[in-house]
């Protein structure tokens, strides 16, 4: 670690916490491999204060009014505005991810935040018409926020993945205990930081508590927990889901994928490239709903695979913070070794590299790979099946829409599927068929805070975004109320 590596600490009720126990976590800058700052490991005693500290906020949160939240969660928004170029550098220095696509990601933060005060001082409960026993009952239905909601994230988009849970969990009157991916933990602390010295959000409604996967697991299996909101992978997903079971706790998992992106004959060509790359390309193939397997039809089959190796030739790989860079490093070195991994595999199982899979002269570090073609592959390889969550695109050819529609979804996964046609009967018929979360017709890889999004299958449970969002982190309450205030036959249900 360099001398000048900066020195990070928990962040509970309000303050900058040091760790019950010594052992640290380094942050590490992929383009150079610069350790540049680090952070506790946490212990089950520091989840431990931040569950009890989110305890006792959470009960004086969730009495705030509608309005007060509304109130809060704008301020939220403003000082993420303001802030939004320098969190954006952060996450750049922390996962390598290029800046103008984490700036772009901490611009729009602020949204989220809007939306979901806006959407809680809007929300109505119901009255219920229920049978009028001697004109004596009145049912009406409210919703209540859980209490504790316990946060794990991943390291791809850290402040965007922590936005979509505690902007929701916010609005519905529940405090939160946050640990950020090992590899990403500082901007959740200066998000933390911002918090508390620019908004009104009470102290201890908002904690984070830095660490490894064993902190991760603390906090899913602690008992003063009432809700887990996770986004990672489909292996640690189970984990989480089952600690949430043995509780017996609500939660949302939002999990990895292998999405088809679908080119059928009548698609602009052109503009399917630029939506292939997009998906796989982008952000180096590091994203949950990357287009990681290209069905394409037989007819234009040899057209787009040349096209779209030469594009890949042409991607621009350097400094994430350049603006001209149009792919950077993957986060860390043990990513790039899988996905080294995962090509040696493809070419076991007959696939050919048509470009790419090799560290490309001249770049600096150990994090980068070139952006990567496989071609001849069979839905059924590996390369076919598993997230290999790096810049590989895997192209299938199929026959006809039905095999590509049955190709799409021969899989484990459900979060996200492109289809690209010009034929707007077929992109309904499509759409309707493909079996994922998300569709995109003639686009990849956008995303508002206005609508759902979550997996169908392994790619998880729960949705995050949008108004159902909100449901996530609320429970309901059904309210009956004996106007005439007499029990009739206390022996039968009634
Ligand atoms: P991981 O599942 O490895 O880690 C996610 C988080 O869980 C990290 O904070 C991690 O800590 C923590 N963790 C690890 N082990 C445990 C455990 N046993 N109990 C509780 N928490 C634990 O995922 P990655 O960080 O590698 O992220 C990449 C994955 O995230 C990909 O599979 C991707 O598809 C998925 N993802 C899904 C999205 C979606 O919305 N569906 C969006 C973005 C990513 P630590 O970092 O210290 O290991």
């Amino acid at each position: 670690m360099s001398k000048t590596a900066e020195r990070y600490d928990h962040f509970v009720d309000g303050e900058s916490v040091a760790s019950t126990g010594d052992e640290r976590i380094d942050v590490v800058y992929p383009y150079d491999g610069e350790v540049w700052a680090s952070v506790p490991a946490g212990t089950t005693a520091d989840v431990d204060r931040a569950v009890e500290t989110a305890r006792a906020a959470a009960a004086e949160w969730r009495e705030t009014s509608p309005s007060e939240r509304r109130a809060t969660l704008y301020g939220i928004a403003d000082a993420l505005d303001d802030h939004a170029e320098e969190l954006g550098e952060l996450e750049t220095r922390q996962n390598g991810k290029l800046l103008r696509e984490m700036a772009g990601q901490t611009d729009a933060l602020g949204e989220w935040y809007r939306y979901y005060g806006s959407l809680v001082e809007t929300a109505r409960g119901d009255t219920v018409p229920v049978e009028n026993k001697d004109g004596g009952l009145f049912n009406y239905v409210d919703h209540e926020p859980y209490g504790v909601v316990g946060a794990i994230t991943p390291w791809n988009s850290p402040l965007m993945l922590t936005t979509w849970k505690l902007a929701p969990a916010l609005a519905a009157g529940n405090a939160f205990v946050h640990k950020p991916s090992e590899q990403t933990p500082v901007s959740a602390l200066r998000f933390a930081a911002i918090l508390r010295d620019e908004t009104d959000l009470p102290d201890g409604v908002y904690n984070v508590v830095t660490g490894a996967g064993e902190t991760g697991a603390a906090l899913a299996e602690h008992d003063g927990v009432d809700k887990l909101a996770f986004t990672g992978s489909t292996a640690t997903g189970r984990a989480v889901g089952a600690a949430a079971g043995r509780a017996l706790n609500p939660v949302s998992l939002e999990l990895g994928g292998k999405s088809p992106n679908v080119i059928l004959p009548s698609a602009d060509l052109d503009n399917a490239i630029n939506g292939v790359v997009k998906g796989i390309f982008a952000a180096t193939g590091q994203t949950c709903l990357a287009g990681s397997r290209v069905l394409v039809h037989e007819a234009v089959h040899d057209e787009f695979v040349e096209r779209f190796t030469e594009r890949a030739r042409s991607v621009t790989l350097g400094d994430p913070m350049a603006p001209e860079t149009e792919m950077g490093p993957v986060a860390f070195r043990e990513q790039w070794e899988t996905v080294r991994e995962y090509v040696e595999a493809g070419d076991a199982e007959g696939a050919t590299v048509a470009y790419g899979g090799e560290q490309p002269d001249g770049t600096p570090g150990e994090c980068f790979v070139q952006p990567t073609v496989l071609v001849d592959v069979d839905n059924g390889m590996q390369v076919a099946r598993e997230e290999i969550f790096g810049p590989v695109a895997s192209v299938i050819e199929v026959e006809d829409e039905t095999d590509a529609v049955e190709t799409a979804n021969d899989t484990d996964y459900g979060l996200a599927a492109g289809v690209w046609t010009e034929d707007m009967r077929q992109a309904h018929r499509v759409a309707d068929a493909l079996e994922a979360g998300t569709v995109w017709v003639n686009e990849y890889r956008t995303l508002s805070h206005r609508s759902p999004f979550g997996g169908f299958g392994d790619s998880g449970l729960g949705r995050e975004n949008g108004a159902e969002a909100l449901d996530e982190y609320r429970q309901t309450k059904s309210v009956w109320i004996d106007l005439d205030g007499e029990v009739d036959d206390p022996f039968t249900l009634g």
